[in-house]
């Protein structure tokens, strides 16, 4: 009876006092409610996707237009009332790099323009440059023998020619395309129980075939890239064009992966359908012309990249801190939009959406906005080097941090999460955000991997923090849009980030305002980190 007149006198106390709701790891549903007013009603994501993409994009690491994204954010984060906000440097190690002017077109034996976009990191030409066309096609997966024995009869072949590298590669029709959203039970799969155990599959590099017993070394892929531009610089070929190998004209772009220009020639990568065209005529016995115009620039200063930073101060628990982020530096064949522009967007707006409904969250809530992911997650891993140390390594701030969201997986909506950390801390997150069943957000799960890879969260991950990693519908991000030139500001959708924002400040808030820390691994189940990545 006592117990039961107890129970009833708690229930009405929680009722009456969302603070106590609350402290014991709900969310009021008037405060609920409120979020999602705000998110839908006052939305600023598109606003802030359109300056991020149109006006800044592309966002490439080291280049000046991706500083002047993180000024502006700086900038349009104070205008919304966050306290601190700054750019906080960090060593990038290569100069930046930006292209302003590409033309490229097939003159001979038919004039037509090619579809193309620049390797970053390599240089430009000097004023336009025409030329016929070499195919030259290197042996696949190569020792280092086989490489040189083949560089020696191609020597007389390259000079002054624009040199295709490789045969084209046949991408057959897909039958079977890629749903656009998750159903509920892939969702409640994924989101419940044990997350995922590493990276997307997209994501994982090619390994060239181990070698048998007995047999020479075949060169890895980044190797056989390396020497072939060597070999290109070496006997002055004129401009190297390679294959984007995807289907209706979408180009995946990367970097040369020395990151100096002296160490290319001039490289376009040219759409897949072109590519075929022109190998087509010159296996007809057709000599090909074509012709290019490259305007890259370097920027020395560059070699300092910065994280953009920003805060809503905490009240008793000020010096305890949660953390919401995702990349602001993009590729540039595109303007970056579902990767990451939306990101950035849709964790500044759940910032300025528990901002703007004047809560006062009792934990420091911080958000950061990395540069140098798409270089291998720098910009965050130097951050948490710098603030927080690692588990083997601690500085002072490691036991005051609570939990860092990331997303940057598009557009989709929010679907559920992933946390590094024991199965009570996602159950703490999973039973507070069950009121957003309606949007379509399912749960969370745990993972134990401290692998990294991914996105930024692996580098808290990899620290032993608490990461926690959004995870969305698919809508076309690893088929279209991540990293090619068809990332733009019209592939979002607005209804899907206003409800992933309205999620993710609910869930930052809760972090920031419960009792508790989430639960962390206690020292002697804390999972090993995995060996470093070749
Ligand atoms: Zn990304």
């Amino acid at each position: 009876m006592q117990k039961r007149l107890f129970a009833l006198f708690f229930s009405l106390l929680l009722i009456l006092n969302p603070a106590a709701l609350l402290a014991q790891g709900g969310l009021d549903p008037e405060l609920l409610a409120k979020i999602r007013k705000e998110a839908n009603e006052n939305s600023q994501i598109m606003k802030t996707l359109h300056v991020l993409t149109d006006i800044y994009g592309p966002r490439l690491t080291g280049s000046p237009s991706l500083k002047a994204a993180g000024e502006w954010a700086a900038k349009q984060m104070t205008s919304w009332g966050l306290a601190n906000a700054h750019l906080e440097p960090w060593d990038f190690g290569h100069p930046g790099w930006a292209n302003e002017r590409l033309t490229a077109h097939l003159v001979s034996p038919v004039r037509e323009p090619l579809v193309a976009e620049v390797l970053a990191w390599t240089p430009g030409t000097t004023g336009v440059v025409k030329s016929t066309v070499y195919q030259m096609v290197p042996p696949a997966n190569p020792t280092e023998e086989e490489l040189v024995k083949f560089f020696a009869a191609e020597k007389s072949k390259v000079a002054g020619k624009i040199v295709m590298v490789g045969r084209q590669t046949i991408i057959p029709v897909n039958f079977n395309p890629a749903p656009k959203r998750l159903d509920d039970a892939q969702a409640k799969a994924r989101f419940s129980g044990a997350g995922p155990a590493g990276p997307p599959a997209m994501m994982n590099r090619p390994q060239p075939p181990a070698p048998q017993p007995g047999e020479p070394r075949k060169l890895n892929p980044r190797e056989v890239a390396e020497r072939i531009d060597a070999f290109l610089v070496e006997n002055r070929a004129a401009l190297r064009v390679n294959d984007a190998a995807m289907e209706q004209r979408r180009i995946r772009a990367f970097n040369n992966r020395t990151f100096d220009p002296a160490k290319a020639v001039p490289t376009v990568i040219i759409s897949n359908e072109d590519y075929g065209r022109i190998s087509r005529i010159l296996a007809d016995g057709t000599p090909v012309e074509l012709e290019f115009e490259i305007v890259n620039r370097n920027y020395p200063e560059g070699r300092t990249a910065y994280n953009v930073i920003a805060e809503i101060p905490g009240s008793d628990l000020k010096d305890e801190v949660i953390m919401l982020g995702g990349h602001l530096d993009s590729w540039h064949a595109a303007t970056g939009a579902t990767d990451n522009a939306i990101g950035c967007a849709t964790m500044m707006e759940a910032a300025r959406i528990i901002n703007a409904l004047g809560l006062k969250p009792r934990r420091t809530i911080r958000v950061a906005l990395w540069s140098g992911e798409e270089q291998g997650l720098l910009g965050s891993l130097a951050y948490v080097r710098d603030h927080f140390g690692s588990f083997e390594s601690p500085k002072p701030e490691y036991s005051k941090f609570g939990g860092y969201f990331n997303i940057d997986m598009g557009t989709g909506k929010a679907r559920g999460m992933s946390l590094f950390g024991p199965a009570e801390g996602a159950d703490v997150l999973r039973t507070a955000l069950e009121p957003f069943a309606d949007y379509g957000f399912v749960g969370v799960g745990a993972t134990r991997s401290r692998g990294l890879g991914g996105s930024d969260h692996t580098s808290f991950n990899q620290a032993g923090l608490p990461g926690i990693s959004v995870g969305q519908d698919p809508i076309e991000y690893t088929t279209v849009t991540w990293h090619t030139n068809l990332d733009t500001y019209e592939r979002i959708i607005e209804d899907d980030t206003r409800k992933s924002a309205a999620i993710i400040a609910a869930a930052v808030y809760l972090l920031a305002s419960r009792d508790a820390q989430l639960p962390r691994f206690a020292a002697e189940a804390m999972p090993a980190l995995p060996p470093a990545r070749p």
